[in-house]
């Protein structure tokens, strides 16, 4: 076997190489950490939570002060779904919509009305005060982190009432913020229900959405086991209000047939819904006059005497 012993000349060369090799690796790395901080910022969150203290001021300023805060619940979905349902599919939806049209969106949140599904398993329903509290204590505290477009992002059928209301109280007293609710969204193409009757609470549309959203998480098999059919028990003018109606109608908490979901309905529903989310986003960064007025009233309100007419 030869050995091979370095000449002087060849240490010199060697010295020269190592030197040039160090060289080389110090600007690789100074470039991946240049490559990885450029892409850090491009690539911010859009979810509270993952943010850190720094990048969220970022995040707050990329989105020009406009944040999402999609409200679910935890609630049966007929036999076959998820409690959080709701919550799942709105969160899905807010996550997309922030991709085309940069937000920061509020974590989890499904503190709200579901009175009418109290005697079904796994419901959560706060009292009337505690959901108003929170929510107001939720969206100021929103605004104080710099929040000054608040987006509630309505993914609950059951929060119908709540929400116009909770909206209205805005005008109660001063804020230094405006609340916006976003509620309601068509399909990107129509789709007959298979079943006459009423589709509102875990039938043919939610499991379709489901199958897009969280397939794994729906289990078909179930979806006939139970009746959703609407048995219409109490007979009153429709300009008649009564809590019971909904479940004199839907006493198993499910209207509609979850059986005949699709993934292509659940495709046009949650393109057309995640459209009106970003096309709701993009109007509320516009707006500017909201908040002025807002202002405007405030004062008035204030002094209504002193106001001349
Ligand atoms: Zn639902």
């Amino acid at each position: 076997m030869a050995t091979y012993n370095m000449s002087p000349v060849d240490e010199r060369l060697n010295g020269r190489f190592e030197m040039r090799r160090a060289g080389l690796i110090i600007l690789v790395v100074t470039m991946l950490i240049f490559v990885g901080s450029a892409n850090a910022q491009t690539k911010l969150s859009p979810k509270w939570e993952e943010l850190t203290a720094g990048d969220f001021r970022d995040a707050i300023a990329r989105a020009q002060g406009t944040c999402l805060l999609p409200f679910g619940i935890l609630e049966k979905h007929g036999p076959h779904m998820p409690l959080g349902t709701d919550l799942l599919n709105v969160r899905y939806v807010a996550e997309h919509a922030a991709q085309q049209e940069y937000v920061v969106i509020f974590p989890e949140y499904y503190f709200g009305q579901i009175f009418e599904a109290r005697h079904e398993p796994g419901t959560v329903a706060y009292s009337t005060e505690l959901q108003l509290k929170l929510l107001q204590e939720t969206t100021d505290e929103m605004a104080r982190n710099g929040c000054k477009k608040v987006i509630i992002v309505n993914g609950h059928g059951g929060n119908e009432n709540l929400l116009p209301f909770f909206a209205q109280t805005q005008l109660q007293k001063r804020h230094d913020y405006v609340l916006y609710v976003q509620w309601g969204h068509d399909p990107t193409k129509k789709v007959v229900t298979q079943k006459p009757g009423p589709d509102w609470h875990a039938g043919q549309s939610e499991t379709s959405n489901m199958l897009i959203t969280h397939p794994d998480l729906v289990h078909l098999d179930r979806a006939n086991s139970e009746s959703g059919a609407d048995e219409n028990r109490v007979h009153l003018p429709e300009n008649v209000y009564t809590a019971i109606w909904w479940y004199a109608r839907f006493p198993n908490h499910y209207s509609g047939d979850g059986s005949a979901a699709t993934k292509g309905q659940g495709e046009a529903d949650v393109q057309g819904w995640t459209n009106a989310v970003v096309h709701c986003i993009q109007a509320v960064k516009a707006d500017n006059e909201s908040m002025k007025l807002q202002n405007e009233f405030y004062d008035k309100a204030e002094k209504p005497l002193e106001i001349k007419p």
